[in-house]
């Protein structure tokens, strides 16, 4: 179905599984689809390098944006190497991987870049599914976001998430409906540690990652 085939859009694009996947759902949904890589000071460099590598696969066009503000203005460990990344959730807080107005920040330069642009649809791969529950990463939260950029630009922005009620194993299916099962698969980085597809294998995102995987896999019967 393509509800949106004469219309643009924006996606927020990191190279990642979720991410990827909702670059190629945006590519079937509109007209032309965009991809916006932000930079936050990343641990890993090849992050973006990567992500501006799957866009030219994908044939669309890549834009980088300088967001390293964020780092230097509250402490975490996905920008912060002296940090030892926590592996699980401490109790009554969230994880230190957690980048505090993060996604606020990212929709209000992504929306900024559409009004200039005259693009009307934002994609982000933010998910309240099999996550470690990220404040901003809440339906209820983009339901705000939009209202709010709504009323900032004096525009009617619609923000798409495909894959905030999905969890891992399903973001596979997902993919795997597009088509795209393996570019997703061999292609994305989503680990901390930098390693590009199945990962280190023991960090938080690689965990969740191949967990979908392999209960998506053992579903699918392959
Ligand atoms: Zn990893």
């Amino acid at each position: 179905m393509k509800e949106y085939s004469t219309q643009d859009a924006l996606v927020l694009f990191s190279g990642g599984q979720d991410s990827t996947t909702c670059l190629y759902w945006a590519k079937q949904q509109f007209r032309n689809t965009y991809a916006l890589c932000f930079t936050y000071g990343q641990r890993h460099s090849q992050e973006v390098e990567n992500a501006r590598r799957i866009a030219e696969m994908a044939e669309t066009p890549f834009r980088i944006l300088e967001a390293n503000i964020i780092s230097h203005l509250a402490p975490n460990s996905l920008t912060d190497a002296t940090m030892l990344m926590d592996e699980v959730k401490p109790a009554g807080s969230y994880p230190n991987t957690f980048v505090p107005g993060r996604n606020l920040l990212f929709l209000t330069f992504a929306a900024t870049l559409a009004y200039a642009q005259g693009i009307r649809h934002l994609v982000t791969g933010v998910s309240e599914a099999d996550y470690s529950g990220y404040p901003d990463c809440r339906d209820t939260f983009i339901r705000s976001a939009n209202a709010t950029l709504n009323l900032a630009m004096d525009k009617q922005f619609v923000i798409h998430t495909p894959l905030m009620w999905r969890n891992k194993k399903q973001v596979w299916q997902l993919a795997d409906e597009l088509g795209v099962f393996d570019i997703v698969k061999n292609e994305t980085l989503t680990c901390y540690n930098g390693i590009l597809a199945g990962g280190c294998g023991h960090c938080p995102a690689c965990l969740l990652r191949n967990k979908g995987l392999e209960e998506y896999l053992a579903e699918r019967g392959a």
